[in-house]
């Protein structure tokens, strides 16, 4: 059966990146059936953090994904937290040593830099010169007797390297270019190298899918993979596919920095999760070439590994909310209203709490769902309807109000005060008329109108708007606009 991981650092916030590898494999588990186990790779102490940890707990609950085995859920090969694991690691570099396929290395940083500046100028390849690789015990006793103490390097096999990645497909990896490499540190803390094939060959991972960052790590993970199968911890090497690129502006990839990369961001702005992963899923994958729109359900169903792309992928904001936007559209309008709830109160909403009118927000809301694209918009959009008065900012005034604005407003206010005020169409229908009289077009005769009501230029559905605000604000708005 199918056994996957998703195994995060938690160091910083949470990002798309990663939650594009999340996604990536938690539908490729659910569509085959298999498990997802969530590992916590926490073995670097100035690095990872506890809060940054539950973030990334909250973060999975809140994308909608489950695990199989984990934090919080347990599992067969708990603990999932590599800080809890350091006697396995011990354990297993132990074996790795007496097996002779690690060894100590005693080379120091400047006389690692000094060979490698040499080998570089020489044009030879740069990496480990494989230095302590042959070390009699008399000369190690010499190291540790001027105080040195080793790390732990693991000596790759004298041959090249070939695997067929699920995305890429087959890639080999010459000796040369695939040096042995530290796999503990000289105070015995192991490294990713070491603890990240060690964990999935014990949770018996079938398939990695992970960023296109890790590919180069892979052939020294496939060595370190057969050397555990060798000692008997590891039954058979997984399958790899590595995830394409994420560009972000100016065709740079982005980066966990990147503001833009932060997932409190979208949060915060109010996107959708399910907008959010339909956004992701098109980073490398796509369901058809003419449905850019699906459930994740739909895309569970779908998902195949063969099918992701291996050129890098453009992450375009624009149509990130384009897609939630769409998102939006399809809720029920009572989820609608309940997920804007956070953006109708402090600290967001300008309003009073008591001026909140919960039957004024009922009857808004439909028309607001049409409009949206983030639900933090929706503060800014229906402000008017619980303010006691609109607010203005200048730039609208004036662009709304032009030469002529005020006779028109007088003409709207008399053919307003005369329309039926439980029909939007018939307040439309008085706005045309005002400007008909004025030889104006709907467009620009609702422009002083919306801004005089709303204060703004843009926003909902105006005759909705007017009439759920009612005759009485509305008039007085406008009379006051011409005041
Ligand atoms: N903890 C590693 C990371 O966050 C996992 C890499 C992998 O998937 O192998 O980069």
């Amino acid at each position: 059966t199918v056994r996957v991981r998703f195994c995060p650092s938690p160091t910083g916030n949470p990002h798309v990146g990663l939650v594009r590898t999340a996604l990536f494999n938690w539908a490729f588990a659910r569509h085959h059936q298999g498990a997802l186990v969530f590992r916590i790779e926490d073995t670097d102490a100035a690095r990872d953090s506890e809060e940054s940890y539950e973030q990334l707990l909250d973060a999975m609950r809140w994308l909608g994904f489950d695990w199989d085995e984990g934090p919080e859920v347990g599992g067969p090969h708990a603990p999932y937290r590599q800080s809890q694991r350091m006697d396995v690691y011990r354990d297993v570099a132990r074996k790795l040593l007496d097996a002779g396929h690690a060894y100590h290395c005693y080379c120091s940083q400047d006389e690692l830099d000094a060979r490698r500046e040499a080998a570089r100028a020489a044009g030879k390849p740069s990496g480990y010169d494989g230095h302590c690789r042959e070390l009699s015990d008399v000369q190690a006793e010499e190291y540790r007797a001027a105080g040195r103490s080793p790390i732990v390097r693991f000596r790759m096999p004298d041959e090249t390297i070939t695997f067929t990645d699920l995305v890429r497909g087959e890639i080999s990896y010459l000796p040369e270019n695939v040096p042995d490499y530290g796999i503990v540190r000289a105070n015995g803390a192991p490294l990713y190298t070491l603890v990240n094939p060690v964990d999935d060959a014990l949770m018996e991972i079938t398939h990695i899918l992970r960023g296109e960052d890790l590919l180069s790590s892979t052939p020294r993970q496939i060595a370190l993979y057969k050397a555990l199968i060798e000692l008997g911890v590891a039954k058979e090497i997984p399958a790899f596919g590595h995830l394409p690129y994420v560009m972000g502006e100016g065709n740079k990839k982005l980066s966990k920095r990147d503001p833009q990369s932060s997932l409190n961001l979208y949060r915060e702005r109010g996107f959708l999760p399910e907008g959010l992963l339909n956004y992701l899923s098109l980073l490398g994958w796509s369901l058809s070439a003419d449905q850019d729109i699906f459930s994740v359900e739909e895309m569970v169903a779908a998902f195949d590994i063969a099918d992701v792309n291996p050129n890098p992928a453009r992450f375009d904001l624009k149509k990130c909310e384009a897609i939630n936007a769409d998102h939006i559209r399809m809720l029920d309008v009572k989820d609608f209203t309940e997920r804007c709830a956070p953006w109708l109160r402090a600290p967001f909403a300008p309003w009073a709490a008591e001026d909140f009118d919960e039957a004024k927000w009922a009857a808004i809301a439909p028309h607001a769902q049409t409009r949206l694209k983030v639900l933090s918009e929706i503060t800014d959009n229906v402000a008017f309807l619980f303010l006691p008065e609109p607010v203005f900012d200048e730039a609208s005034w004036t662009k709304a109000m032009k030469e002529g604005s005020d006779a028109l407003l007088r003409t709207a206010r008399e053919k307003l005060a005369a329309a039926d005020w439980t029909s939007a169409e018939s307040l439309k229908e008085a706005v045309l008329a005002a400007g008909e009289a004025h030889g104006l077009k709907l467009g620009k005769a609702q422009a002083p109108v919306r801004v005089a009501v709303t204060g703004r230029t843009v926003g909902l559905p105006l005759f909705e708007s007017l009439e759920v605000l009612g005759e009485e604000k509305t008039l007085s708005r406008i009379d006051a606009a011409l005041a």
